[in-house]
């Protein structure tokens, strides 16, 4: 006798809304990336053919980095990912203009990886001013203009935040320190692979990217060095990539990271347009449906991908769980470290209430992201949040 056990199985629909905390890689991707694992795994300093091959590959990603930033080949150098792109500008830059001054601006609402590395500077002699932004979470330029001395020898503004969508004025002050003849260095990791980027247009000096944020591999990363524009080495212990960076370079991820802005570059306008709209649909209907909720950032200025809220009398870590359970993944928006959560820096910029911050809910679409997606993700979060206040 055959016993057969038939073992019920209920797969729910899992739904992805995280993609300003990373992406998949897209299969072309993949594909480019595989061969340098396995038949041209040679390294790109080695003085053979298979080293020759590696360099090759590697040279011909730098200049499609390039080219999509509207910059050199040689003024591209590859870094393990947006954090070691922001560390290697801010240390990198510091440390070799010390004696030319000692003051640096960044943003109050920049990234840990830019925000840590200036107070790190800070302990070591360098004065930081942070920059206030207003309640859309924007620099104002009057404030930077009177910040600006003739010890200042950086600014460091984000393109976009990765929590509430602002996007800066990035042409506007890259004309300020231009015109006062200061570094301007531009974390773009949430923009790169989504909006246009031009270096030239832009006034930008120093530029970090990172490839998992726009559908390539995780641990690859690149900083745009303007010709002419030294920093110290942050690494020691070889002289590749131009001596900024020593360590044997990841030719497979190079190669990730320049097909993925490839294959970006040549949809990043229409889906722009299509997940703003998405992203307007879904922030009209929240704020219709959901009492006390509120959108965090600037109503027009923000990542095409990128909403934000804020609900009363929610716990955020307690929705999040509510949506996971239902198969929606989501975030707050910014990490709450080792459990502990501090509010948000950036919600605390905009004036947000720690109170209110608490109760954060970030929402990024992607280039899978349909309507129908949105309508799922609109029923299970009105359910969510009424169940969490009942
Ligand atoms: C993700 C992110 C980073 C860090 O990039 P990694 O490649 O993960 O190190 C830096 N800045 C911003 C704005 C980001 O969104």
């Amino acid at each position: 006798m055959v016993f057969i056990l038939i073992r019920e199985k209920r797969v729910m629909k899992k739904t992805y809304f995280d993609y300003a905390s990373t992406t998949p890689v897209d299969a072309r991707v993949v594909s480019a990336m595989l061969p340098f694992f396995t038949e041209k795994f040679g390294n790109a300093s080695s003085a053979h053919s298979f080293g020759f091959a590696a360099q090759k590959a590697l040279e011909d990603s730098r200049e499609t980095i390039a080219k999509f930033l509207g910059a050199r080949r040689e003024e591209i150098v590859f870094t393990s990912g947006g954090t070691e792109a922001n560390n290697l500008a801010l240390m990198g830059l510091a440390h070799r203009l010390k004696d030319k001054g000692n003051h640096i601006i960044v943003s109050a609402i920049e990234h840990p990886s830019v925000l840590e590395t200036a107070r790190y500077l800070e302990k070591q002699g360098f004065q930081v001013t942070y920059l206030n932004v207003n309640a859309q979470g924007q620099i104002a330029l009057d404030q930077l203009r009177s910040a600006l001395s003739d010890q200042t020898i950086l600014v460091s503004v984000m393109h976009a935040s990765n929590e509430i969508g602002t996007v800066e004025p990035i042409a506007e002050i890259g004309r300020i320190t231009r015109e006062r003849k200061i570094i301007f260095h531009v974390d773009a990791v949430q923009t790169a692979g989504h909006l246009p980027i031009d270096v030239q247009a832009l006034n930008v000096d120093l530029l970090s990217l990172s490839a998992h944020k726009f559908y390539g591999p995780k641990g690859v990363g690149a900083l745009y060095v303007r010709k002419g524009v030294h920093l110290d080495s942050c690494l020691l212990g070889g002289d590749q990539e131009q001596g900024l960076r020593a360590s044997t370079q990841n030719v497979a991820g190079a190669v990730g990271l320049a097909k993925a802005i490839d294959l970006a570059a040549q949809t990043m306008v229409d889906e722009a347009v299509r997940q703003s709209a998405l992203r307007d649909f879904l922030i009209a209907e929240v704020l219709k449906n959901i009492d006390g909720a509120r959108l965090n950032g600037h109503a027009q200025e923000r990542l095409p991908n990128n909403a934000h809220f804020v609900f009363e009398k929610i716990k955020g870590e307690a929705l999040l769980m509510n949506l996971d359970r239902v198969g929606i993944a989501a975030s707050m928006g910014s990490a709450c470290k080792a459990g502990l959560m501090e509010p948000s820096h950036v919600l605390r910029a905009i004036g947000v209430s720690d109170d209110l911050a608490a109760g954060a809910l970030r929402i990024s679409l992607g280039r899978s992201t349909t309507r129908t997606e949105i309508d799922d993700l609109l029923e299970k979060l009105i359910a969510a949040v009424k169940r969490l206040r009942a």
